[in-house]
C-alpha cells in the first residue's frame, strides 16, 4: 500500500472517485482490519487502491506531489518503499507519528482534506492508542510498566 493511503484509510467513509473505486477500497480495508497481523508492503507508487481509479478521470496517482506525500508519510513512521510490517503495527506507528494538524501540511493539495474525515480518523486512532496505554498501565499496576520494556 502506498504511504499516503495508510492515512487515507483512517478517514475512509465509503466515499471515493467512483462506486467501483469505493467498493475496492472498502474491501481492501475490511480485509486488513479483520486481520491486523497481515503483513503489508509499503510503496511510493500506484497500489491496489489506485488500481480501481476510474480510467475516464484525470489520474493523479503518479503526480510528484502525491509521491512526495507517500515518502513523507513513510519517513514519518520510519519506513521506506519496499519495507513491510503488519497492518496493526502500521496503524500504531501512524498514530504515534502524526497528529490531525499535520494533515494540513501533508495533504494540503488533497480535495478530501476539507471534509475533515481524515483529521477525525487520525484523532480517533490516537485516542484509542492513548486509552489502550492507560488500560495497560491500570492492569499492570503502579510502576510495573517501567521494569521490562526497553523502548
Ligand atoms: S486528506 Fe487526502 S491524502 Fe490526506 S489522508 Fe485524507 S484522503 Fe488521504
Amino acid at each position: 500500500m502506498r504511504g499516503h493511503h495508510l492515512l487515507c484509510a483512517l478517514g475512509f467513509r465509503g466515499h471515493g472517485y467512483s462506486p467501483a473505486f469505493s467498493a475496492n477500497m472498502a474491501g481492501v480495508l475490511a480485509r486488513l482490519d479483520a486481520n491486523p497481523d497481515a503483513v503489508v508492503a509499503v510503496t511510493d507508487s500506484p497500489d491496489l487502491i489506485c488500481a480501481a481509479f476510474p480510467p475516464e478521470q484525470p489520474a493523479h496517482c503518479r503526480e510528484a506531489q502525491v509521491v512526495l506525500r507517500d515518502r513523507r508519510v513513510l519517513a514519518g513512521i520510519g519506513l521506506r518503499p519496499g519495507d513491510a510490517l503488519p497492518w496493526g503495527e502500521l496503524r500504531r506507528r501512524l498514530g504515534a507519528a502524526f497528529a490531525p494538524d499535520d494533515l494540513d501540511t501533508l495533504c494540503a493539495t488533497c480535495p478530501w482534506l476539507p471534509f475533515g474525515y481524515c483529521r477525525e480518523g487520525l484523532g480517533r486512532l490516537r485516542a484509542h492508542a492513548s486509552s489502550d496505554r492507560s488500560d495497560a498501565l491500570a492492569a499492570d499496576g503502579p510502576g510495573s510498566s517501567v521494569i521490562s520494556r526497553p523502548c
